[in-house]
């Protein structure tokens, strides 16, 4: 632990916080620059629209969302058309503060009118969403997924799964919301910081009972009635593999402003946690993604009135202990050179701050270190978790080249799933390009937004404009779209278009050049066209 950094250099430096915790040149850091803004509430929603407005259909798995202030009228409106074509649809609502945790001012109302817009909704945006009223239940109660992933490397992206998560319980019997019910927190929100207040709370002292559960055992629970387990985690892997290629082009954009290329500089990866909502037909629904999960591998208990003592979690060390061993184990910078020798002897790991403190405590009891297949239901159950997503998903390349275990550690927990399944998700990647163009006409390094030269340049190089449409039209859709995001509460440290104000007039224009064609085709053909213009340039330029 370094809590003020060192000089010398390390091979990985793992942040508490954020990329930004210490001045890194070297090594690999286990956070990326912009991740915490990324996932946002509002930042989150704002990327999956953008997918959405793409690929409907491929991205139906977030619930429908409206960014409150700037969207509250279109949230009003688009519900009153909703209910006006189908007026049996009897909708819930929540509302989550940008920036919230652990159900922080979180509220469910059942009519766009019930919004608190007094106060202060103005400085604290916020997101309203579609409430999911028909979850999946287990034992009469509605409970969520973490999901831990490993995002190994943007450029070229590699994502891991860990092939067991936690299920968080709610603590009240779940009920479909009603004006009545709408405040219970402990029906409706499955939070473990909420619930854990809850008289009902049971903490589990194995896999399969209480508040806080292995995934794999609801799997297990699941297959044993019959349900489509398979399909299940097929579903979740497109889920999170969706959502990173959303999260993307704006990490790059981050990513090259803080590390730039040709400069020495660390590599990234990161550990996130999804949290993800099955439905009851199964459909599992992605609530949001956090940037720090929290990694603590203990639970406070009350002894006795007002005295609370931290005590092992069992259920917590044993899918979040194999997340972190197979994560260094992964990042390994000397796995390439030394293959069979044991990581932990040779590995420089440096830890800010404080934060990870609790899951390399040396004062575990003696044989309290958790060992893989210890915990008799854990070990069976990810047996058929692995086996279910062997077989669901075509078979690709081995994660680690095909060779084993190393000696004396179990098998990894995380699973390679891009670019192992690449192919097929290699069609939703269009954010990604239009992303590379903004980049590349950037100019100053270290910026995020496009100045209107920059933007000028971009329809120059890529022969955009025409008779059509003039340099003066270029101007003032630059002006126009920059203007309108720039008022919308984003941060304001530099002037500029930024890159979602950037697709946004990339979508604009490749309407223009593409009437007839769906959203995406007229964005790909847009790319295509710019590309094609921008190589025939460079090939010039040599
Ligand atoms: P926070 O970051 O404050 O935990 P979440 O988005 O995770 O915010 O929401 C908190 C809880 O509210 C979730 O764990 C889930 O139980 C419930 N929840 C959130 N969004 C929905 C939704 N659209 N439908 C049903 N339940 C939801």
């Amino acid at each position: 632990q370094f809590p003020f950094g060192r000089r010398l250099p390390c091979d990985i430096y793992w942040h508490g916080v954020s990329f930004h915790d210490n001045d890194i040149f070297s090594g690999q850091v286990n956070k990326f620059p912009g991740m915490t803004e990324m996932v946002r509430k509002i930042t989150l929603s704002r990327a999956v629209r953008t997918m959405q407005d793409l690929f409907p259909l491929e991205y139906n798995f977030y619930p429908r969302s409206w960014i409150l202030p700037e969207e509250f009228p279109l949230f009003v409106d688009e519900v009153r058309v909703m209910k006006d074509s189908d007026p049996s649809w009897k909708p819930t609502f929540i509302v989550k503060p940008d920036g919230g945790c652990q159900g922080d001012g979180i509220y469910l109302i059942k009519d766009p009118s019930d919004i608190r817009l007094t106060g202060n909704i103005q400085s604290r945006p916020a997101v309203v969403q579609e409430y999911i009223c028909k979850p999946l239940l287990v034992d009469k109660l509605k409970f969520d997924i973490r999901l831990y992933v490993l995002l190994k490397s943007l450029e070229p992206l590699e994502i891991y799964i860990a092939k067991d998560g936690l299920s968080r319980f709610c603590t009240e019997p779940y009920q479909e919301p009603t004006l009545k019910n709408l405040h219970q927190v402990f029906m409706h929100l499955t939070n473990y910081s909420l619930n854990i207040h809850s008289g009902n709370f049971i903490h589990s002292d194995n896999a399969n009972t209480g508040s806080k559960r292995t995934f794999s055992s609801i799997l297990c629970r699941l297959s044993s009635r019959g349900a489509d387990v398979k399909k299940l985690w097929s579903d979740i892997i497109s889920l999170v593999i969706k959502t990173i290629i959303a999260l993307t082009p704006e990490l790059k954009v981050y990513y090259q402003s803080d590390i730039p290329a040709g400069k020495p500089g660390p590599t990234c990866f990161q550990i996130l946690g999804f949290d993800i909502l099955l439905m009851k037909n199964l459909k599992p629904m992605l609530l949001e993604v956090n940037a720090n999960p929290s990694m603590r591998i203990e639970h406070e208990q009350e002894l006795s009135p007002g005295v609370f003592e931290n005590v092992p979690s069992p259920v917590d060390e044993e899918v979040k202990v194999a997340v972190i061993r197979d994560t260094l184990r992964l990042v390994d910078p000397q796995k390439k050179k030394r293959k069979d020798i044991h990581l932990s002897c040779h590995t420089n790991l440096l830890i800010f701050p404080a934060q990870f403190q609790s899951l390399c405590a040396p004062d575990q009891p003696a044989g309290y270190c958790h060992q893989e297949g210890a915990l008799p239901f854990g070990c069976q159950t990810l047996d058929l978790v692995s086996e279910a997503k062997e077989e669901v998903l075509e078979a690709g390349q081995e994660q680690d080249g095909g060779r084993g275990p190393e000696p004396g550690l179990p098998s990894l927990c995380l699973k390679q799933v891009f670019p192992k399944y690449a192919k097929q998700f290699s069609h939703l990647r269009l954010v990604d390009r239009v992303a590379a163009l903004f980049i590349r006409f950037l100019g100053v390094k270290g910026t995020t937004k496009l100045g209107p030269t920059g933007f000028r340049t971009f329809i120059r190089n890529c022969k955009l404009s025409n008779s059509n449409f003039s340099m003066a039209a270029v101007d003032i859709l630059y002006i126009d779209i920059t203007r309108r995001w720039n008022s919308m509460g984003m941060e304001h440290r530099e002037s500029g278009m930024c890159l979602q104000a950037f697709v946004e007039a990339f979508f604009c224009l490749a309407q223009k050049k593409y009437k007839s064609l769906p959203l995406h085709e007229q964005v790909a053909s847009l790319i295509e066209f710019c590309e094609d213009h921008l190589a025939a340039l460079d090939e010039k330029r040599v």
